[in-house]
């Protein structure tokens, strides 16, 4: 099995201005390229805010930087009728390479099902983007029905509408390890992995189940990531807090 190239992503949520962004992404640039980070071996992703999107694709295009970046969410919806939607036509002509789709906080804030989050994927890979499907189970889901049964049913959901050969991301996410300094442990994330990774291969196949990066996110930090890559179905990690510090997240990036 030839290794996935793993992934940092930085979900910077609800911060950073347009502004604020800028110098941010400058920072990371810099540190990374000081640190003389190899990106043929690792992609480093950052996802601001919507509003950032504009600055953070003009400085990344006009010095060259290898970083990648994305949307935190998409509309399901291309056009129309949708007052305060963005869709994915708009993140790709942003030079979007990513979108994040189905993170914990839009499921529970927003109301999110598993069938918004699938067409919110679908609707991604519709405009050439490559989705991050987040899925993740509660303390509760935990305890009542064990770590993988509610981010196995949520990817089967999302990946439903997914049309053969899509290029997409999966993001498993304990809800009770993210913002909350308790990380799930490296073999309890392998073991969901490995389960999603069953999962990919179900709905779509053997090659996109070999193809495809999981990713494990909650509570990461510089002093833990190597120990999640460490695993042999965990491909990166998508980073909440530790992402809006610069040093922190470029140690994270530069885990090997
Ligand atoms: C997240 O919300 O995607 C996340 C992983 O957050 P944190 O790293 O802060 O736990």
């Amino acid at each position: 099995e030839s290794k996935r190239t793993p992934l940092i992503a930085g979900n910077w949520k609800l911060n950073l201005n347009h502004l604020q962004s800028i110098a941010f992404v400058q920072k990371l640039a810099w540190s990374l390229q000081d640190a003389r980070l190899d990106f043929r071996t690792v992609d480093v992703a950052v996802f601001p805010p919507f509003t950032d999107l504009r600055s953070v694709q003009s400085l990344i295009a006009a010095d060259h930087f290898p970083i990648l970046f994305g949307a935190q969410d998409l509309s399901e919806h291309d056009s129309g009728a949708y007052t305060g939607e963005i869709s994915g036509a708009f993140l790709k002509a942003l030079d979007c390479r990513f979108v994040i789709v189905g993170h914990s906080e839009r499921r529970a804030y927003h109301h999110e099902t598993d069938a918004i989050v699938g067409s919110k994927a679908a609707a991604a890979i519709r405009h050439g983007l490559v989705p991050v499907i987040c899925v993740g189970e509660t303390a509760e889901d935990l305890e009542t029905r064990g770590a993988s049964a509610v981010p196995v049913e949520q990817l089967g959901v999302a990946l439903e509408g997914l049309p053969e050969g899509a290029d997409f991301v999966v993001a498993y996410e304990p809800v009770w390890a993210i913002g909350s300094g308790r990380a799930a442990t490296p073999e309890q994330a392998e073991s969901v992995a490995a389960r999603l990774r069953e999962v990919i291969e179900g709905a779509m196949g053997p090659d996109a189940a070999a193809r495809t990066r999981i990713l494990y996110g909650g509570s990461v930090k510089s002093d833990n990531i190597a120990s999640f890559l460490r695993e042999p179905d965990v491909d990166g990690a998508l980073v909440g807090g530790a992402s809006l510090v610069v040093e922190e997240f470029a140690k994270i990036a530069r885990f090997q």
